[in-house]
């Protein structure tokens, strides 16, 4: 006799040092892939083309801060001087619908989520690291980009620095090269997450 077997959805957690590449990455995924790309609310300004509830929810000071007293952050983090925060209810939701999402957040985000106290989230993560090339390369791309300060820059790349250091805490690593080599490794991924034998559910 056949049996029907479905699944919850995988919680793709992706975090890289700013530069790394995870922008256009993360773009072309949520362009070709079937799933929910999850949108974080900040109180940093949105950069020129950034559309709020698309790239960021931008919210103010007092805002974030409501949202955090009410408990809406499925985890939230200072980033160079900003905040930002990950939504807890569409997550769950999309999850719980069998939908994979991607959420791109920093390596404090990523720890928190880690070690939520839901057994749900934490059975559904799935990490990975994108590990840019060095840190030359990574000054030349956000000067490229002309979207910081050189004193943002120079705390960015202190940050990378620090990040750089944590990628064996994270499931999976891609050493960035071409975005379409990081995704077709993503992809991968993808693919062998959904068919662990832990995340079907018998019907
Ligand atoms: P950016 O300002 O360049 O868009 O993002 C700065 C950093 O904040 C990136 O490392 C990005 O992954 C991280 N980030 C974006 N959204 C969230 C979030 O909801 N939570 C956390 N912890 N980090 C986030």
């Amino acid at each position: 006799m056949s049996k029907k077997f479905s699944r919850y959805g995988i919680l793709f957690v992706i975090s890289a040092p700013s530069g790394a590449g995870k922008t256009t990455l993360v773009a072309a995924l949520r362009q070709t892939s079937d799933l929910v790309y999850s949108v974080s609310c900040t109180t940093r300004a949105p950069r020129a083309g950034e559309i709020d509830g698309e790239d960021y929810q931008f919210l103010s000071d007092a805002d974030f801060r409501g949202r955090v007293k009410a408990g809406d952050f499925l985890e939230h983090a200072q980033v160079h001087g900003d905040y930002y925060g990950t939504l807890g209810q569409p997550v769950i939701t999309n999850l719980k619908n069998g939908m994979d999402v991607l959420i791109d957040i920093d390596t404090q985000g990523a720890a928190a989520i880690r070690h939520c106290d839901d057994p749900f989230i934490r059975q559904a993560l799935t990490d990975v690291f994108i590990m840019p090339p060095d840190l030359e390369e990574l000054r030349r791309r956000l000067m490229k980009r002309a979207t910081e300060t050189a004193q943002q820059i120079d705390s960015r790349l202190a940050t990378a620095a620090r990040e750089m250091e944590l990628w064996r805490d994270y499931r999976y690593t891609i050493i960035s090269r071409s975005v379409e080599e990081d995704l077709q490794k993503f992809r991968h991924i993808m693919s062998a997450e959904a068919y662990l034998s832990r995340r079907l559910i018998q019907n």
